[in-house]
């Protein structure tokens, strides 16, 4: 008997990296995950955890991976070591993470050759990332070319913005063009914290606004009305809006033209200050909120001035989506800063009690991978902690389609 497929593999695949996670999405669970890093260099390391019954032991492979097609071969190794390889009969799809959809993707997608064309065609407005997930795609299909794999967009999520949250005030000409417009990332994050925001309190995700603050390496807000996306801080790239770990978020443009003009720095210079050398690696030279508290506690100043100026950031933020919606329901922390670091979340509320926000201490400074409401009951707004999981997402919606589009032809 041959069991109805309903694992999916979940990949996200970076410039030099290739992270997985094997899940089942009848049971729920989580059946493996996994990391090759430094992909293309001397020190390769693939990390894999099998999660099933009697395994949980990591396993390291170390040495030289050259490329992406040998670490996903050698993924599929480990995968098969458990017996849950590639070539399964329970596999129903291979779900991949593409950041930039333009325009064009709303929904996950099939992919075809039409649609890694279409990827293909951003890649101007995603030199980073949109190259680095092609390839994973392309590897995936030839040592699977039979089954089904799903593109799901870090944009989709954002395409319900209103034209003007998403339009800059430039020249339309200039901007149609270019494509330039805001699109927003981080969206599958965005689309899970926000329903699981819904159902922490109660409700279903058409009763609810939320703000969200998905504040990782990389870092974005969201306002959320009714469960679509109706604002969001980053924008044609993931440069725009907080303060990240290594981003600047916003400046005014003219920084740039000046910096050109009288730094005599190039635009490609340019955008590695703003992207790898700023935000608060530039600013105190840590880009770590851990090690940056450690040094506020012994009295650092630099340290403390990045940490204000990363909170006052946040703060208006949180402002501007609250104008936005008009009514908030929540304010919703996520990611490796949002979901652990108390300090943050307390210091971005501080003073918002006009606004009906509030943080318990208590509350606050519980460790949790749950998510959870950290506001006193008196706040007319819930401020809560919900960890974000993005590959569940992936894995949801890429089933969801498969399902979707079978009863579509029942
Ligand atoms: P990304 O996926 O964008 O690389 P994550 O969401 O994993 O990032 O977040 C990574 C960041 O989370 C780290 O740079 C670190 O600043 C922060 N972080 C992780 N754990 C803690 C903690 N216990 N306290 C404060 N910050 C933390």
């Amino acid at each position: 008997m041959t069991a109805t497929p309903s694992r999916v593999l979940v990949l996200n695949s970076g410039s030099s990296s290739l992270k997985y996670q094997l899940l089942d999405m009848e049971s729920g669970v989580r059946l493996a995950v996994g990391l090759v890093e430094r992909i293309g260099e001397e020190t390769s390391r693939l990390k894999h955890t099998p999660l099933t019954a009697g395994g949980g032991e990591a396993r390291e492979v170390n040495g030289p991976i050259a490329d992406h097609d040998t670490a996903l071969k050698a993924v599929a190794g480990e995968l098969a070591r458990d017996g849950m390889g590639l070539d399964s009969p329970e596999l129903a799809a291979i779900g991949h993470r593409v950041v930039h959809g333009g325009m064009f993707f709303t929904e996950p997608t099939v992919i075809d050759d039409a649609v890694l064309a279409e990827i293909e065609r951003l890649i101007p407005v995603a030199p980073l990332h949109n190259p680095a997930n092609l390839t994973g795609v392309r590897t995936a299909m030839s040592l699977r070319p039979d089954l089904p794999q799903v593109a799901v967009f870090d944009t989709a999520f954002h395409t319900t913005m209103p034209e003007p949250a998403a339009r800059y005030a430039i020249d339309v000409k200039t901007a149609d063009e270019h494509r330039i417009r805001r699109y927003g990332f981080h969206g599958t994050s965005h689309a899970y914290v926000s329903r699981k925001a819904a159902e922490l309190l109660g409700k279903a995700p058409e009763e609810v606004n939320v703000i969200v603050l998905h504040l990782g390496n990389g870092a974005s807000a969201s306002a959320v009305r009714g469960g679509r996306c109706v604002d969001t801080s980053m924008g044609l790239t993931p440069l725009e809006g907080l303060v990240m770990g290594t981003r600047s978020g916003d400046v005014d443009p003219a920084v740039i033209f000046h910096l050109m003009r009288v730094g005599n720095m190039s635009a490609d210079e340019i955008d590695v200050l703003l992207n790898q050398k700023s935000g608060l690696v530039g600013l105190c030279g840590d880009n770590d909120m851990r090690e940056i508290r450690r040094r506020i506690d012994e009295d650092d100043e630099e340290a403390r001035l990045a940490f204000d100026i990363y909170i006052h950031r946040l703060k208006k933020y949180i402002g501007a989506y609250y104008a936005v919606l008009g009514r908030v329901d929540a304010v919703v922390f996520t990611a490796g800063v949002g979901e652990n670091a108390a300090p943050v979340r307390e210091a971005a509320v501080a003073g918002l009690e006009e606004l009906g926000l509030a943080v318990d201490g208590e509350l606050n400074s519980v460790r949790s991978d749950e998510p959870r409401l950290i506001s006193p009951e008196y706040a007319r707004v819930a401020v809560a902690v919900v960890p974000t999981d993005e590959e569940l997402e992936i894995a949801r919606q890429t089933y969801a389609l498969l399902h979707d589009s079978a009863s579509r032809n029942d």
